[in-house]
């Protein structure tokens, strides 16, 4: 059977493997060996399980969101990541690789963080299991995200501003890479989505998979069926849709149409549309769509949504465009906007502003009154107030 999962190789179709310096090679390799074993024994399932139920709060609800169904025309149920500890879907995720790197005896855990969401998942998972842990993360955004960086600092983390470059995401995933370079036998590199060298992808998309194990149980108890007729979720690298379709993927009964940010339009030059306007390239460690010029000197991308800004994308959505698996499209930032009050004021749900452009494909699809549709509301709004209150006007909304 065809499928869109990764390959021994660890490609999906022509996307991904690992490409790292040779002096990460062994590292990566061990890591390779290891970590299906691990994360399939039964000591893992049970302690990773134990703490999304009584930690994070899982399973997180499926919610019948009416008001929304009924302006859609559709059966419309909201996966409601929002509602997890740290508010968004990257915790499971955080908790599953820190139980690894636990039983893999690494001592020492970094990662790089863009609008600190990441960041502040990781700092949380090494409180709780007592780890240090270095954050990397551009001086730009220590700057424009200076309420994450105060979280990290208060659990514990150190933040490292790095000043090379633009001082954003990129610069700050090298930093981090070139630490993992130096301290390769103790140091765990906690990467945030679906990205980076074989087997991350793979490894974050299986931490990843409890969202759509619970949608087919919830679905099976709601709708008597265990399979919507439509997934659809926002894509930065690609995490939480992974995670929304992993138990479906192969199963061509289930439509998925994905969100990515298309800033101030595809043709504006200030987008993160990767998978529309990207080209096949090398970042962080995997063949993928990259936002790069002639010279293949990375665009820095722009969103509306910090966590949507990323010049790349995961290389399984990169195949799922191409094969045509998956409709991809992209949501500008005043379209997002537009569809975050809208939720706000029908459901009483304020999501993310990453969230707000899987909402906004709503408009732009065609549904039949009996289609089953489950989209993942991947974060809460806490975090953007100020971006929602400093739009209200222009949107036409008398908040
Ligand atoms: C980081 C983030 C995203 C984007 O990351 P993916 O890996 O594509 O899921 C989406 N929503 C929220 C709330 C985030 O914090």
């Amino acid at each position: 059977m065809e499928t869109y999962k990764v390959n021994e190789e660890g490609y999906y179709g022509e996307f991904g493997g690992a490409y790292v310096p040779e002096i990460l090679y062994k590292t990566v390799e061990n890591l390779k060996e290891v970590y299906l074993p691990i994360i399939e024994s039964e000591e893992f399932k049970k302690e990773y399980h134990a703490l999304l139920k009584d930690y994070v709060g899982r399973p997180s609800p499926l919610y019948h969101a009416r008001r929304l169904s009924e302006k859609y025309g559709c059966r419309l149920y909201l996966k409601r990541e929002d509602l997890n500890h740290t508010g968004a879907h990257k915790i499971n995720n955080a908790i599953g690789q820190i139980l690894l790197a636990k039983k893999m005896g690494k001592t020492r855990i970094i990662a790089e963080t863009g609008a600190g969401q990441h960041g502040v998942a990781t700092a949380t998972v090494c409180a709780l299991m007592d780890m240090p842990c270095r954050v990397y993360m551009g001086a730009t955004d220590v700057k424009r995200q200076h309420v994450n960086v105060e979280r990290m600092k208060m659990l514990g983390a150190e933040v490292f501003p790095v000043e090379s470059g633009n001082k954003t995401l990129k610069d700050a995933t090298n930093e981090a890479i070139r630490d993992w370079c130096c301290h390769p036998a103790d140091t765990f590199y906690i990467i945030g989505s679906t990205v980076g060298p074989h087997p991350y992808p793979d490894l974050v998309a299986r931490l990843q998979s409890v969202i759509s194990a619970e949608i087919k149980e919830q679905l099976l108890e709601k709708e008597g069926r265990d399979y919507p007729d439509y997934l659809i979720a926002c894509v930065g690298g690609g995490s939480n849709a992974a995670g929304t379709i992993y138990h479906y993927i192969d199963d061509t009964r289930v439509n998925i149409y994905l969100g990515e940010a298309g800033g101030l339009g595809v043709d504006s030059g200030e987008t993160a549309a990767t998978i529309q306007c990207g080209s096949l390239g090398i970042i962080h460690g995997s063949r993928t769509l990259v936002m790069q010029d002639e010279d293949g000197q990375i665009i820095e991308p722009y969103s509306i949504s910090a966590g949507l800004d990323y010049p790349g994308i995961g290389p399984m959505h990169a195949n799922l465009a191409s094969q045509h698996r998956a409709t991809v499209m992209a949501i500008n930032d005043d379209e997002a906007l537009q569809a975050a009050y809208e939720l706000t004021r029908l459901e009483g749900i304020i999501p993310a502003l990453e969230s707000a452009h899987a909402l906004g494909l709503l408009p732009k699809m065609t549904f039949k009154k009996d289609d089953v549709v489950v989209l993942t509301v991947s974060g809460r709004g806490d975090k953007d107030l100020d971006t929602y209150l400093a739009h209200r006007n222009e949107k036409g909304i008398d908040a």
